[in-house]
């Protein structure tokens, strides 16, 4: 054989071990496929309650008065999120900012944010910031910040949480994927329990969620499930791949319209707001999210069904429940997880030829590898992947639009590490 012949043996060998692995992971994938139809038929629903018609998708411009498509669209929003109200915008930079808006909204000075699932995410940490920082973080402009780290096994410190909770805790914050963390992800069930358990502990507080990468990866948000307000990004789920830019938050009416008026001004909140040419993307990317979120999961199942057979630990296992996108695979050693990475780049549409290095990101603290070959710059509910350079070397991938891109970029991923050597496999591999 010469080498080419020998590279096309290898690939084909690690062809015929994704189609074992897709084999063991029928019933994981069975699910995700119910799910996503049921929440396809859900938002066809309340796009039909809102009567929406193409004339929604004609952008308004200057101030946006009367926009009729972006009331609808907040309309249908906060139906299929079973929330009073929402508010969806390309004026939401990112999900950062989306988030940001919404506690800046519900938070004044010397109230309390508590967060209960441990330390946020990474580019939170600026936007809680530390008292008289100069930044205009919450902390600068005074409003209070503790949270209460997970247990070891990932579950919520009840006991911490209840010493923690004080007369000034106004917010509780719950995140509910696992973000840079190896931790589970809480399903809205358990999201439901916590709020509430916090709220019989203060029938006052306002439970927050970062709902970012859980959109529709179960039938119910958390949103229907008690909680006051999320938020979420449209480069991620609910943009169905389409959005272009923007986020979303949903809650009761009182609390979204505290972020509107965070988001643009006081007194104006909601009610402007060009949507330039952003509606069609907008609704038609909410019309596919069910859909393509099921396309994601069922990648990260795949993944998680491939790399533990070759020996990497996975979160979550493959045949576990999800609630979000992602899906860990820790590496162990640095060049592992970035040959990994780079391999998801490699096998993109758009962008392929490019090889990702890390590179100290804004917002993040250490160096972070991100494999984002989009067609929307950043959009991770196509397959991207990305990690924090930094032990134990964890690799985070996520999305596809389609599965089947999924699944060829996991092997090209794997194959990069076979052909380079760091991983020597099983006899399947001769
Ligand atoms: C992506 C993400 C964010 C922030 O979103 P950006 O769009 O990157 O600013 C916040 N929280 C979680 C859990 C996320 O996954």
């Amino acid at each position: 054989m010469n080498e080419q012949q020998e590279k096309q043996k290898v690939w084909e060998q690690l062809e015929k071990l994704a189609e074992d692995a897709e084999q063991r992971a029928a019933d994981s994938f069975r699910k995700a496929e119910r799910i996503a139809e049921r929440n396809q038929w859900k938002v066809i629903k309340a796009f039909q309650r809102h009567k929406v018609s193409d004339f929604h998708f004609t952008g308004s411009t200057g101030y946006g008065y009367n926009d009729r498509g972006r009331e609808i669209l907040d309309l249908v929003f906060a139906d299929v999120m079973g929330a009073e109200s929402a508010i969806v915008r390309p004026h939401f930079v990112s999900g950062t900012h989306t988030i940001n808006c919404a506690l800046f909204g519900v938070l004044r000075p010397g109230d309390e944010l508590l967060y209960v699932t441990g330390k946020p995410y990474d580019t939170l940490h600026k936007v809680i910031g530390k008292p008289g920082d100069g930044k205009g973080s919450l902390q600068d402009w005074g409003v209070k910040y503790a949270e209460v780290p997970l247990l070891s096994d990932g579950g919520l410190d009840w006991e911490g949480i209840e010493k923690a909770i004080s007369s000034q805790t106004k917010v509780i914050g719950i995140q509910r994927s696992r973000g840079y963390d190896w931790r589970a992800s809480f399903t809205v069930a358990e999201i439901e329990a916590a709020v509430q358990r916090v709220k019989a502990l203060k029938p006052d507080v306002l439970v927050f969620v970062d709902n970012c990468y859980g959109e529709f990866t179960e039938l119910l948000e958390p949103t229907q499930a008690g909680v006051d307000i999320m938020a979420g990004s449209l480069i991620k789920n609910p943009g169905g791949g389409l959005a272009e830019t923007g986020g979303y938050i949903a809650g009761t009416a009182a609390a979204v319209q505290a972020a509107a008026y965070r988001l643009t001004a006081p007194g104006i909140g909601g009610e402007v707001g060009a949507m330039l040419g952003t509606l069609r993307a907008m609704f038609q990317g909410l019309f596919l999210a069910p859909h393509l979120v099921g396309q994601a999961i069922k990648g990260s199942v795949l993944a998680a069904a491939l790399f533990e057979e070759i020996g990497f630990e996975t979160k979550p296992r493959w045949d576990e429940p999800r609630t979000d996108l992602i899906q860990a695979v820790r590496f162990g050693q640095a060049e592992h997880l970035i040959a990994f990475v780079q391999g998801i780049q490699q096998a993109a549409a758009v962008d392929s030829h490019v090889v990702p290095e890390p590179w100290d990101m804004p917002g993040y603290e250490n160096a972070v590898i991100m494999a984002a070959g989009t067609f929307i710059q950043g959009g991770s509910l196509e397959l991207s992947a990305d990690a924090p350079i930094r032990e134990p070397y964890i690799a985070y991938m996520q999305g596809g639009l389609t599965y089947a891109h999924a699944k060829y970029g996991i092997l090209t991923a794997l194959y990069r590490l076979v052909d380079s050597g760091l991983i020597v496999t099983k006899p399947y591999i001769t």
